[in-house]
């Protein structure tokens, strides 16, 4: 499927309006580096390292985080890597560790509560990623913040592993960018002052359409009720760009969304402008980026919402089949 998408995989996802999106890939895994090569996208907006911990059956070392993420790095061969500190609990339950029997996982103890919590498997994962930069830049997101302070906490553990790495005289980070998932619909309602202090936002929308709508992500029958199409959901977006814009919050969206053309056209005509997805979905959703205005999607968005319907879907497949 990649090949189809070959003559364009080295050229922009611009659109006919002349608004470049940045397309970036999702990964986890070194077996998912190779692909940012054949996909042409620009860097690796989620790696969720999490991935790292579930394979195995212990806990890794830091040495050998360090010794993954410099390869995972130089694979990458100087393109950005957003690197996602652990995400587990909910769905992910690392093998080595005590199972914590919650009755709501997914709103249970997880990601960023259990890394606040329990820091010291984060402090080992921060010093091993700012060792692994080797004194080139690094970009860190922790998972799942739902409210400031969470941030702030998250942010301070940053700031403590590089005062201790520098007194341990190793090298810094020539610069590093800090950054929150916005997974919980409390975040895009956080003051301004968080958006103004976080390094940049990306919207987990697997997570984020699961708390907007109370609808399992994991469970087909209820989660096939909401399109993520829906007016609402579509409007809640649209309130995350604006004050992203406002702020001057560099703005992403990883969940896999992203990676359907028409949602990841639909974000674009709202005004997002950085999009990371699975490696295979690149190319679709650059080839129908760049057959669009986002001007004229963004009005049948529009005038979908002013007739009251339900999800802007049918109106934005209509205009797609009558100018393709
Ligand atoms: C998300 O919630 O959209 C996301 C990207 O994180 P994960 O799928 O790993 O929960
Ligand atoms: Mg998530």
């Amino acid at each position: 499927a990649q090949e189809r998408y070959s003559s364009i995989r080295d050229k922009p996802a611009t659109t006919e309006c002349g608004a470049t999106i940045s397309l970036q890939m999702n990964a986890g895994l070194m077996a998912d580096l190779p692909s940012l090569e054949n996909s042409g996208a620009e860097g690796v907006g989620l790696f969720r390292t999490e991935l790292q911990f579930l394979v195995r059956n212990q806990m890794p070392r830091r040495a050998d985080l360090s010794v993954l993420y410099k390869r995972v790095l130089d694979a990458a061969q100087g393109k950005r890597v957003v690197f996602r500190t652990l995400d587990i609990g909910s769905d992910k339950v690392l093998p080595y560790m005590k199972p914590n029997e919650e009755p709501n996982p997914a709103l249970g103890w997880r990601a960023i509560r259990v890394g606040l919590d329990k820091p010291g498997i984060m402090r080992m994962q921060l010093q091993a990623l700012c060792r692994a930069a080797d004194g080139g830049p690094l970009t860190v997101m922790f998972p799942f913040i739902a409210q400031f302070e969470e941030y702030r906490a998250a942010r301070a553990e940053v700031d403590k592993t590089l005062a201790r790495e520098a007194k341990l005289g190793h090298k810094l980070p020539s610069s590093i960018e800090v950054g929150a998932m916005l997974e919980t619909p409390s975040l895009a309602f956080a003051p301004d002052k968080f958006f103004e202090e976080v390094g940049f936002l990306s919207i987990g929308g697997n997570d984020l359409k699961q708390f907007f709508f109370a609808a399992d992500r994991e469970n087909e029958r209820v989660r096939k009720r909401y399109d993520t199409l829906n007016v609402s959901f579509l409007s809640f977006l649209e309130r995350i760009v604006e004050r992203c814009d406002a702020t001057g919050t560099p703005l992403s969206f990883c969940g896999e969304d992203a990676g359907r053309p028409v949602e990841a056209l639909c974000f674009a005509a709202i005004g997002m402008r950085s999009l990371s997805m699975r490696p295979a979905s690149i190319g679709p959703v650059k080839s129908l980026l760049r057959r669009s205005n986002l001007a004229e999607v963004r009005a049948v968005i529009q005038e979908a919402q002013d007739r009251g319907e339900m999800t802007v879907r049918p109106a934005v497949m209509e205009y797609l089949r009558a100018k393709h």
